[in-house]
């Protein structure tokens, strides 16, 4: 069997610095629908946060905040996972508060 090769005996590869990524604009793909959520419904568990594979989900220090829809592509997932059924998926054209947030069956603006 070879032998493996000391850390400093391999050839350095490509580093990405995150400062210089662009993160595209994933909202452009959303495919029919987008998420909301009733805040009366959030217990902050931030699994929507952990599980959303385009970081579409805001938070505001440990709390969840709500979706920023510019990275938003739709795919439920958020909703999927949400333990108090909080996130709800609903028609892209359809008019919801600036990051989807409601309360009490209305819009919450902060
Ligand atoms: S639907 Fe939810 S999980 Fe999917 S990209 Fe949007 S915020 Fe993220
Ligand atoms: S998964 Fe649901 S309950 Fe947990 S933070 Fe997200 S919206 Fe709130």
């Amino acid at each position: 069997m070879n032998e493996l090769k000391k850390y400093h005996e391999i050839p350095i590869g490509g580093t990405v610095i995150t400062k210089d990524v662009v993160q595209p604009k994933t909202g452009g793909w959303r495919m029919g629908e987008k998420p909301m959520v009733n805040l009366d419904k959030c217990v902050n568990c931030l699994i929507c946060w952990l599980d959303c594979p385009d970081t579409a989900v805001l938070a505001e220090g440990t709390d969840f905040f709500g979706f920023e829809y510019d990275y938003c592509k739709g795919c439920a997932l958020c909703a999927e996972v949400c333990p108090t059924d909080a996130i709800v998926m609903v028609p892209d054209d359809q008019e919801v508060p600036e990051y989807g947030r409601m309360l009490n069956g209305g819009p919450h603006e902060n």
